[in-house]
Order: C-alpha cells, then structure tokens, then sequence
C-alpha cells in the first residue's frame, strides 16, 4: 500500500512537473511581451520624435529662406555666405525645439544640421542634418538630407537680386507683385557702359519666385500668349547660366551652380515707330541688352550681351516687347536671325 502509495505520487510528480514547466515557460513569455511592448512603445515615440524634427526642420527652413530673402529685399544689402547664415540660423531654430522635447518628453536628444546647399532642383535648397534620440535604452541616430522647396505659395520668397544690384541707382518699388525699376537700371547699365542701357528706363521683373509652368520651354514662341502670360506672371525657369537662389542671396548676377533666370521686361512702346524713337521718358531701340537677368545682371564678367527685339504681344496702340540673342531665342521657341 505504502509502495502503491509512493508510487502514485511519483506519477503525479511526472504527471505535474511539465504544467510546472509549461507555467515557467508562460510567465517567462509573458514578461518578455510586456518588455518587448516597452520596447514598441519607446521606439515607436523615438521615431515619431525623428519625424517631428524632420518635419520641424521643413517649416523653419522655409521660413528662414523667406525671412533671409525679405532681409535683403528690405536692406539691399547682400549676405556674404548665405549657406553659412541659413545653416546658423536653422541651427539656432532647432536647438530651441531640442530644449522644448528634453523638458518636456523626458528624452536624450540632439539635433545637428550640418551643411546648406545646393539641390538638384534650382527651385529648391539642399539642408542636411543629423538627428540623435534616446529614451530608456532605445536609441537611434538619422542622416537626413531634405529639399526646402523656395516656391511654397505660403512662404512667398522675393527675387532678392535687383533690390540689391539697384540699390546704388535710386532702387525700385513693388508695385502689384512686380520689381519696378524707374530709372535705377538704366542707370546701372550705363554706367558699367552698356550699350543701349536706357532701354530698361521704367523696366519691370517678376517680384515673388515662381516656376514656370510652360515646359518645355520652347512652347513660349508657339503663340502670341504664352510668352506674355508667362510674364504677368512673373514666372523663372531653369538655367544653367542663371544664378542659385543662394548665390542670388550673395548678389551674385551669375553662378557656377545650376540655377535660374527670369524676364527683365522694358517698358512697353505706342505703336508709333520702334527705331530709336524716345516716345515720352522711354527709349525704344531695335537691339538693347538681352531681357534675361543674368544676361543684365552679369557685372563680374561684364557678360551683358545684346539681343534684338520681339514683339510678343500687340494690343491696340500697345506694344510689349523685350530682347533675345540667338540662344534664349532658341530656348524659348523663337525664330533666330
Ligand atoms: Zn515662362
Ligand atoms: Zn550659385
């Protein structure tokens, strides 16, 4: 009985010790899930602390962009290393953003941008950063690199390189989104000694950066009102010749980058004669310094060649013009001479 009775138990033994294990096993699951959900739950707020800051970084360098380009509109004056400024200032930017998550998410966290600079895109700037988090034992580091677009309607970013290459002429006005130049160009060409200078007396340029929805270029020429919507528009198109934006912000009239050019568009004549006539304070000619900014804008090299009139829209006594050379003739979709 007693043996009988020994034995049993050993059989219950056998018979217990696996549901013992099994429970081992399921406690031991079980704490591993609550880990591995902590574990979730801090990556998860880790990356959504990534993206924030990505996120943070796209708005502020918007607005830094259009805040830089109003302060050179404003003072005239151009920045001397424009990549260097919007670098600081977007710097300064996101350590406040740093600080506001460490008080307030309990996190380790650091956010470097570490270069500004050209994209692919002329209608857009370049900024590259490494972002660092850290919570409980999560960590994780990012290299992000993200194209600022300059062409946000939100932020409107102004062309800053008339108000800086006119200042010393009497500068210009804005006038129902336009860059006037009253007689401030006239005055710069003549007296870098262009020829034809005061053809661009009471000359105007597209004001706020905007690109060109008329591509391929080319398609300006098919009629007579692409070319003219195109500049009430006051649109840029790419241009490996035209400066950056960045350079642009530096007064620089041309670039090694790939870059921009928009129209600088003369006053419009009566339709009375085109040849030399000075009809009230405008002169007319049938050849003047090409219409495109850079051609205008080129000081360094003294670059500022000449182009011939077309007539790209006709109203009435009105007539609007401006000038081309052979190349942009052919670029923009106009018969050469
Ligand atoms: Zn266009
Ligand atoms: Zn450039």
């Amino acid at each position: 009985m007693d043996n009988k009775g020994y034995v049993m138990s050993g059989v219950s033994l056998l018979l217990i010790l696996p549901a013992i294990l099994l429970l081992a096993v399921f406690l031991d699951m079980t704490n591993e899930g609550i880990g591995e959900n902590t574990r979730v739950i801090s990556s998860g707020s880790v990356l959504n602390t990534v993206k924030d800051l990505e996120a943070h970084i796209m708005v502020a360098g918007k607005e830094i962009l259009k805040s830089e380009a109003d302060g050179v509109m404003n003072s005239g004056k151009p920045l001397s290393d424009s990549r260097a400024t919007i670098k600081d200032d977007l710097q300064f930017v996101m350590d406040q953003k740093v600080q506001n998550y460490k008080e307030n998410m309990g996190m380790e966290l650091d956010c470097n941008i570490t270069s500004v600079g050209n994209s692919e895109d002329p209608f857009a700037v370049q900024i590259n950063s490494t972002i660092y988090v850290e919570k409980g034992n999560i960590t994780h580091l990012e290299h992000i690199s993200q194209d600022i677009p300059i062409t946000d309607p939100r932020y409107p970013i102004p062309n800053p390189l008339p108000f800086i290459k006119c200042k010393e002429y009497g500068g210009t006005q804005v006038v129902d989104d336009k860059i006037c130049f009253g007689p401030s160009l006239a005055y710069y060409l003549d007296k870098r000694g262009v020829a034809n200078a005061f053809a661009y007396q009471n000359s105007t340029t597209a004001f706020i950066i905007k690109k060109c929805p008329y591509d391929p270029y080319k398609m300006h020429g098919n009629n007579n009102n692409t070319l003219k919507n195109c500049i009430d528009n006051g649109y840029f198109h790419e241009s490996a010749d035209g400066p950056c934006f960045l350079c642009r912000l530096e007064g620089k009239g041309t670039c090694i980058h790939y870059g921009m050019e928009t129209f600088i568009v003369p006053s419009s004549s009566t339709n009375t004669s085109v040849n030399c006539s000075n009809s009230s304070e405008n002169f007319t000619y049938n050849t003047a310094p090409s219409s495109i900014d850079h051609v205008i804008f080129d000081d360094i090299y003294n670059g500022t060649y000449q182009g011939d009139m077309v007539i790209y829209h006709i109203n009435g006594f009105e007539i609007l013009f401006i000038y081309l050379e052979n190349a942009h003739r052919s670029k923009y979709g106009f018969l050469t001479i």
